[in-house]
């Protein structure tokens, strides 16, 4: 098989991934465009891929002789990613995400998975010293002084599949909330989705409050969801039933031995309209010796979904953690800031999930065609990297 170029990738974004349309009018907002919006789109997004992440970078890679191999016809300057993403609508690239992943499981790119995850979470990104855009918000000292500012995200991702795939953020700047972000981004990716895309949603405890729980029930989903003290009467409720009882279950998953505990009867707390809680206590014993304790709380009845499975969904919410902010963070510059700007960034942070998510199902699903071991991530960016030192190769096809 032909090894992976930008120019292959480039043709598999466009024709199998669909994004043709998308990469031609990704929502340009300028009035007079000299460059085309494709090839400054490209450039970033191949950026990304080259883990280039740096508008800076991004100016010296196509000034560089490596631009006809990229696949981009002109150079330009970093100020001319600047003044493109302040003006570029997100709308389209949260549709083009919505679109590479609705694709993704009509291609059976999920199929070994009984269920699919939604995982919501909040992280900081983009630390700066002077207050620059509107979604800065103030950092301050124990004594309640401004001692910098940063940008807030909430993200979504595809979980429990095998694959994680990213598919949206949402900022909250000053005098808003992660939880408030969680809600938006929950809502507006099931309508970009479908209703009946993904199973469950699964969450950290602060989500696990009664609005937001409810939002999930409203959209159709069902929600598997921390539980910690911030829900004290529960958690004791739990901790004091569970600590006198053995195990309802106990099995073994990979090389760790798992004990759970649970029971669905408890009394749901005042503002929650559910009829009683299903908690779940796992106990995870490594080989090493170390052991994992962890409470949990859903409205998955009993009948539908093991406790075996509900262990899994509730591990799946560590991929948004692992998959999603540590890859996005430390290979692909999340916590950079490109251009100061409110919508440079969210374009910005929305791009680089496109990045991941492309790059992902190039790598585990088309590229893993055949019997060939999977490439790890950065086999892919070396051999993107070795093939720029070729001449290209026109491709006629
Ligand atoms: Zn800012």
């Amino acid at each position: 098989m032909k090894g992976p170029t930008p120019r292959r990738v480039w043709k598999y974004v466009t024709r199998r991934l669909g994004l043709k349309g998308y990469l031609q009018s990704p929502g340009d907002g300028r009035s007079r465009p000299q460059i085309p919006a494709r090839v400054l789109l490209w450039s970033i997004l191949i950026g990304q891929l080259l883990r280039e992440c740096s508008f800076h970078a991004v100016e010296a890679l196509v000034a560089s002789s490596a631009r006809a191999a990229l696949g981009l016809g002109a150079s330009f300057g970093d100020d001319a990613l600047s003044y493109f993403t302040e003006r570029l609508q997100a709308a389209p690239t949260r549709t083009a995400l919505a679109t590479v992943i609705r694709r993704a499981k009509r291609n059976k790119a999920f199929d070994h998975s009984l269920f699919i995850g939604l995982a919501i979470d909040g992280t900081t990104v983009g630390r700066c010293r002077q207050s620059g855009c509107s979604l800065c918000r103030p950092f301050r000292n124990q004594s309640h002084q401004i001692v910098g500012y940063r940008h807030h995200i909430a993200m979504i991702s595809v979980v429990g599949t095998g694959l994680s795939l990213p598919l949206d953020v949402e900022p909250y700047g000053p005098g808003d909330s992660e939880y408030a972000a969680g809600q938006r981004l929950l809502r507006r990716a099931v309508a970009h989705l479908g209703v009946r895309f993904a199973d469950y949603v699964v969450v950290d405890s602060e989500y696990a409050t009664a609005p937001f729980l409810h939002v999930v029930g409203e959209l159709g989903l069902q929600v598997v969801a921390r539980l910690k003290a911030n829900l004290p009467e529960l958690f004791q409720a739990a901790q004091d039933r569970f600590r006198c009882q053995p195990p309802t279950a106990r099995f073994q998953e990979g090389p760790d031995s798992v004990e759970v505990w649970e029971a669905d009867d408890f009394t749901a707390w005042e503002t929650l309209h559910w009829k009683s809680v299903r908690v779940v206590l796992y106990r995870q014993r490594k080989p090493q010796g170390q052991v994992i304790e962890a409470f949990w709380l859903t409205d998955f009845r009993t009948s539908r979904v093991s406790s075996r499975s509900l262990y899994r969904m509730a591990k799946s919410r560590w991929e948004i953690e692992n998959q999603g902010f540590n890859e996005a963070k430390n290979r692909h510059g999340l916590e950079h800031i490109c251009h100061h700007h409110s919508n440079s960034l969210v374009i910005g942070w929305l791009l680089t999930l496109l990045a991941l998510t492309v790059e992902r199902l190039y790598r585990l699903r088309y590229l893993h065609r055949g019997t060939h071991p999977v490439r790890t991530a950065i086999d892919l960016v070396q051999l993107l990297w070795l093939s720029l030192s070729r001449p290209p190769v026109i491709d006629t096809s």
